[in-house]
This record gives C-alpha cells, sequence and structure tokens, in this order.
C-alpha cells in the first residue's frame, strides 16, 4: 500500500496533502495514517492465521489514539512498563491479552498487572520469578506467567537492539530457564502458561528468528516430557521493515518461518510487532529553517531535531527525505541538522536534496520509536501528533507547550541577600 505518496508534485498521506496538515498544525509533526496502520495489522493477523495471537508493542507508539485502532482490530498488547499497562486500558485494549515483558519490572508494576488481569507476565530472571509468587500469594491469585527465553543467536541487526545474544541483559539461558520451569511448577501461586522469546528489532534475514524458535521449541517438547504441559509460545517481534533499499520479510515469509520451526506443535503462538506495524505509517514534517555552507560543506538546518526523532543520532539509522512539494532535479548533498547543540544532532547526512529556506520536508517511515522515544532535550516542546483517516484529520496529542515543561518544577526563591 502506498500510503504516502506524491500526487501532482504534492506528498500526500491517505488522500490529504501534507502541506495542509503543516499548515493547520504548525511543524515539526508528526503523522499517521490509520489505513496503514489497519492494513499492516490485517496483513500480518491473516498471514498468521487464527492460531496466532498479534500483540502490538506498545513501546513502538504509544499514543492512546494508536492504541485504541489495534485494540478496535482485536490486537492484544505488548508492555514494558506499568505506564504502558494504563495506556493499554485507557485505550480500551482487554487486558486478557496483554503480555508484560521487561528485565526490571516493579513490586508495584507486578501487582498492577496481576489486578488487571493480563494474559501473562514474560519473566526475565529467577529473582524477578519468585518476586511475582510472593506478589500472587500476598494477593491470593496465580500468577499466569512464561520465563523469556534468550536462545543466544544473533539477529544480525544494530548491536543496541540485538536482544537474544547471551551477553545481551535480556532472558535467561537456556540451561537455566529449564531448571526454573522445573522449580516453578511446584509453587501453588504461579501458574506456567508458555515460553518467551524476543531476539532484536529491524530483523531483515529471518533465519535467526527461525533458529531461535527451534530451540523454544525444543524446550517446549523437553518440558512436555517432564509433564509440564504449557499452552502457548511467544516469539516475540522484530520484522524488520523498509527504511532505505532494505528488503523486508513479508507477513507471509514470516508465518512460514515460524511454521516450519513449530511444525507439529498444536499450541497457541503469540508474537508482539511493533516496528513492523507503526514504522512506516508515520512520518514527521519539518520546516527548512536556514541554508548553511560551512566552506564546502552543506547544511539544512530544519526545525525538527533529536529530540524528536533520536534514531539518527543513536543508531545512525537511515531516515528518507523527501519535500512536500516535489522539486525537479536535485541540490547539492547535504546534512540535514536540527538546532539541538550536539554535532549527533542529525536526521540525515550527505542527502541530495533542493531545498531552500521555507521548504517543507517529510521525514519518512517515523510511525515507531519516533514520538515515543521524544524527549525535551534543549527545552524543546514536543511536537504534536495527528491521525488522519482518508481525507479526515485528527489531532492525538497537542503541541507541548513551555508551560506544560515548566509545570513540573519548583522555582526557587532568590538567594541573594536584599541590597
Ligand atoms: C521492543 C520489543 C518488541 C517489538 O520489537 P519490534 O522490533 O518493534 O517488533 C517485542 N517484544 C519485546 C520483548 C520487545 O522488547
Amino acid at each position: 500500500m502506498n500510503t504516502f505518496h506524491y500526487r501532482d508534485h504534492a506528498l500526500y498521506g491517505e488522500d490529504l496533502p501534507l502541506q495542509e496538515i503543516a499548515a493547520h498544525y504548525g511543524t515539526p509533526c508528526y503523522v499517521y495514517s490509520e489505513a496503514a496502520l489497519r492494513e499492516r495489522y490485517h496483513s500480518f493477523s491473516a498471514a498468521l492465521g487464527d492460531n496466532t495471537r498479534v500483540c502490538y508493542a506498545v513501546k513502538a507508539n504509544s499514543n492512546l489514539g494508536i492504541l485504541r485502532i489495534f485494540a478496535e482490530m482485536g490486537a492484544g498488547f505488548d508492555i514494558v512498563s506499568g505506564g504502558e499497562l494504563e495506556r493499554v486500558l485507557r485505550a480500551g485494549g482487554d487486558a486478557g491479552t496483554i503480555v508484560f515483558s521487561g528485565v526490571g519490572k516493579s513490586s508495584v508494576e507486578i501487582r498492577a498487572a496481576l489486578g488487571a488481569g493480563i494474559f501473562c507476565l514474560n519473566v526475565e530472571s529467577a529473582a524477578e520469578l519468585w518476586r511475582i509468587a510472593d506478589i500472587a500469594a500476598d494477593m491470593g491469585k496465580r500468577a499466569p506467567v512464561a520465563l523469556r527465553v534468550n536462545p543466544d543467536v544473533d539477529p544480525g541487526t544494530h548491536r543496541y537492539i540485538a536482544t537474544g545474544l547471551k551477553e545481551s541483559k535480556f532472558g535467561i539461558p537456556m540451561d537455566q530457564a529449564r531448571h526454573l520451569y522445573l522449580q516453578a511448577a511446584q509453587h501453588p501461586a504461579l501458574e506456567l502458561k508458555g515460553i518467551a522469546c524476543h531476539i532484536g528489532s529491524q530483523l531483515l534475514d529471518l533465519t535467526p528468528l527461525g533458529e531461535a524458535a527451534g530451540r523454544v521449541r525444543a524446550l517446549y517438547d523437553e518440558l512436555a516430557a517432564h509433564g509440564i504441559a504449557l499452552q502457548h509460545l511467544d516469539l516475540g517481534g522484530g520484522v524488520g521493515i523498509r527504511y532505505h533499499d532494505e528488503i523486508p520479510p513479508s507477513p507471509a515469509d514470516y508465518a512460514w518461518t515460524l511454521d516450519q520451526a513449530l511444525q507439529g506443535v498444536a499450541v497457541r503462538r503469540v508474537v508482539e510487532l511493533g516496528r513492523a506495524l507503526a514504522g512506516n505509517a508515520g512520518v514527521l514534517l519539518t520546516k527548512v529553517e536556514y541554508l548553511k555552507d560551512n566552506g564546502g560543506k552543506q547544511f539544512c538546518v530544519v526545525d525538527a531535531a533529536m529530540n524528536d526523532l533520536l534514531r539518527p543520532a543513536l543508531y545512525g539509522a537511515w531516515h528518507d527525505i523527501l519535500p512536500l512539494h516535489q522539486s525537479v532535479g536535485t541540490g547539492p548533498a547535504m546534512d540535514v541538522v536540527g538546532p539541538v547543540c550536539e554535532s549527533g544532532d542529525f536526521l540525515a547526512r550527505d542527502r541530495p536534496l533542493a531545498a531552500k529556506a521555507g521548504d517543507l520536508l517529510a521525514v519518512m517511515s517515523a510511525g515507531a520509536y519516533g514520538f515515543a522515544m521524544s524527549s525535551n532535550y534543549n527545552s524543546r516542546p514536543r511536537p504534536p501528533e495527528v491521525l488522519i483517516s482518508g481525507h479526515q484529520h485528527r489531532l492525538i496529542r497537542r503541541r507541548e507547550t513551555l508551560a506544560d515543561q515548566l509545570s513540573l518544577e519548583e522555582n526557587p526563591p532568590s538567594r541573594k541577600s536584599p541590597l
């Protein structure tokens, strides 16, 4: 589907010229396409079939307006904090579809999750497992748990987003997990539901994912032989998308990989997809403030920065930059940079752009890990978020004001003695 496309040289999102959105809401501004979000969820859920629950990984984009769309479509949710739990519940998500991952769940978060009646806690250490058991016992409940195993496979992605290698902080090593399942099976406050695993993000080659699923399956078989009958296998997320010229796996490729690895295992499957559902459904609109020539090196200074979209600064990630008004021919190669006082503050490097001051640009593929990773660094108010659907647009988060930022701080009285 071609959600963002040119019509008569104007960049559109669905049936709306993005120029109109920029004029209405100002820049920088995040814009998401409802049709794109729906289409992606539908494609994955159709390819994976009825036996698989597709959970949306909330951390990719946790706006209530986005969560509501996934809730309406019947998605489950993968959360990593109590804050995300609250968001899903407020957006009308069903607690009984939530899986809770993360290495550092606090007692308060565990209690909230058990109180809400979530589907499963994906446990990342022995210490966490026993804490969950204690809290559940105290609440007079049985905690639904899966152990998140670390299959020790290299996902072939950026090292910051590889999570299934034995040196990463995530998951429990396979041999420890085996032992822990046998112990946990004896505990009256624990209900062993499944096995979970998530090896990393932006996976373009699914071979490591198939390998990890194979290891999860072997553990499942082994536990079954010990009389521990689990009810689901959670294979995590991480399916990659096209940012530049990558060839990402299709939903059908993904389904095939899981089918191959899990042949003959009849239990329900869970997947936790974030980027693959939201990444290409959003853009960040920005305006060119200045062009600058530092003696041979060209810069295009825009009004969005690393605090709005961190991925280029954090991972050296590529985002396509498209002018809202399609230009004829290209200009010189420029770095597209923001106003933040860091040399790492860039959105793109060495891009041929025929841009001039006042032009509007779209930073593409910004629907996942865009706004969600934004900050107020340099006291910059975070941009608004707008949801479009056909010819309609709707504000789903207003632009922050300086007052919003200052409202949490105390202004200490002056310590200067009066003259
Ligand atoms: C981040 C994360 C996901 C989602 O990853 P994507 O690459 O966005 O699909 C899924 N599961 C867990 C445990 C995660 O931490």
